[in-house]
């Protein structure tokens, strides 16, 4: 197997198999954790090729490893990309692209609902260096629009975003978005490489927070981007000298974590498709969110760009934060806790997940009502998932009528 055939493969076929054989060692069938911090040289010329970068190989740890190479690998040939670095957490990878791209006195256009942690850099950091961002309202897109073609040096796309898993036209923007010379950068962990590939789309570049789906199982954490070899080797270069580089312990964790995703994530999808309609008929859900949903403002959208709607699900829960706190703990089958992506179930409410930095005037005019509570659905047997919510739904109206 070469790698013209595993680029023709189907997308399990690659999730197996690409990246995996070039850093084999001993006939051992499994990639090898690297530990070793340095590679050793008897030639002095040899090492001194490798280190300019005129020959491939590896000269130290915080520069490039196999085992991070093996698993870059394999998220390049799922994305369809030229190039792929990793980073120590997906956050890394957020604050590595910006940092390496931006210059005081540049513009940024983005959403309102990117990930908190992105929304922090975007209004608390990137101001500080007299770099502009303009937010716009997630899934306004004649105002994103509008606001590119004022030019932008990044435009920064997240879809489906957190919590309430609105969809934002990738194709459409990137378009405007490449008019006036921006670099595209799409945020695509909800959405994973099994429903969404923004490259194919038009984007210059696509990041995953490994940490989620990628590994799958909530025990590593780590960051990529995909993307040309020009912009990839760029960033390359700003994070081997920031040193926010991915440990090989969970390069290897997310690259084992990879091989199952399409099963996961195609399962995920399954059973949050009739969560979402279980949540639909519950007296005390005001609103579920789901793209997968006829009813979801973008559902249209997301058809039109996705494979699968995902695994990602949010619902509103009458009674504000007091019912939440009622029906979270009965629940047998979910971790009440701030991840996703995971093969488990998980739970949590708004407040003190996505949007824990905000105060609850801010989430109010940000769409986000009190009772808001996402759901990662995880690989269990969904007729299990349901049975589990029943009860605790059962339990919460029998606690109101009891009020
Ligand atoms: C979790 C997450 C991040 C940040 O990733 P970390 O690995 O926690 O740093 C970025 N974007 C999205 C959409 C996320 O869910």
């Amino acid at each position: 197997m070469n790698n013209d055939e595993i680029i023709r493969a189907g997308l399990g076929t690659k999730l197996v198999w690409a990246g995996e054989r070039e850093q084999r060692v001993n006939r051992a069938t499994q990639v090898p954790v690297v530990l070793s911090v340095a590679y050793g040289y008897d030639d002095m010329e040899e090492w001194y090729d490798v280190a300019i970068g005129r020959k491939p190989g590896h000269i130290y740890g915080r520069n490039t490893n196999p085992t991070v190479a093996a698993f870059e690998d394999k998220v390049r040939i799922l994305e369809g990309a030229e190039a792929a670095t990793s980073f120590s957490t997906g956050m890394a990878a957020i604050s590595n692209i910006l940092y390496t791209f931006l210059r005081p006195g540049d513009r940024v256009v983005s959403i309102k609902d990117t990930y908190g942690g992105t929304n922090k850099i975007f209004t608390e950091f990137l101001p500080n260096m007299n770099i502009n961002v303009t937010l716009c309202n997630t899934g306004d897109h004649d105002a994103i629009e509008k606001e590119i073609e004022k030019g932008c040096k990044i435009l920064y796309l997240e879809t489906p975003t957190n919590p309430t898993v609105k969809i934002t036209d990738i194709e459409r923007m990137a378009k405007a978005g490449k008019a006036v010379g921006a670099i595209v950068v799409v945020d695509n962990t909800f959405a994973t490489p099994v429903n969404q590939n923004p490259l194919a789309l038009g984007a210059d570049l696509v990041l995953h927070s490994a940490t989620k789906f990628l590994g799958g199982h909530a025990d590593s954490l780590g960051g990529v981007v995909c993307g040309s070899r020009e912009l990839v080797e760029q960033i390359f270069h700003y994070r081997e000298i920031n040193g926010a580089t991915l440990a090989p312990w969970d390069a290897y964790l997310l690259l084992r974590g990879m091989k199952t995703l399409k099963l996961r994530v195609l399962q995920q999808a399954k059973s949050a498709m009739e969560i979402a309609r279980f949540l639909q008929k519950q007296e005390l859900v005001e609103a579920v969110y789901y793209p997968g949903l006829e009813t979801h403002v973008h559902h249209d959208i997301a058809k039109k760009q996705m494979r699968g709607f995902g695994g990602m699900l949010s619902f509103a829960l009458k009674g504000g934060m007091d019912s939440v706190s009622i029906l979270l703990p009965r629940l047998k089958y979910a971790n009440c806790a701030a991840n996703l992506g995971a093969v488990e179930t998980t739970f949590g409410p708004a407040r003190t997940t996505s949007h824990v930095e905000c105060t609850a005037e801010e989430r109010k005019a940000m769409g986000i009502p009190d009772g808001l509570v996402r759901i990662s659905v995880g690989i269990e047997d969904v007729e299990d998932l349901l049975a589990d919510l029943e009860q605790a739904f059962a339990n919460l109206v029998k606690h109101i009528k009891r009020n």
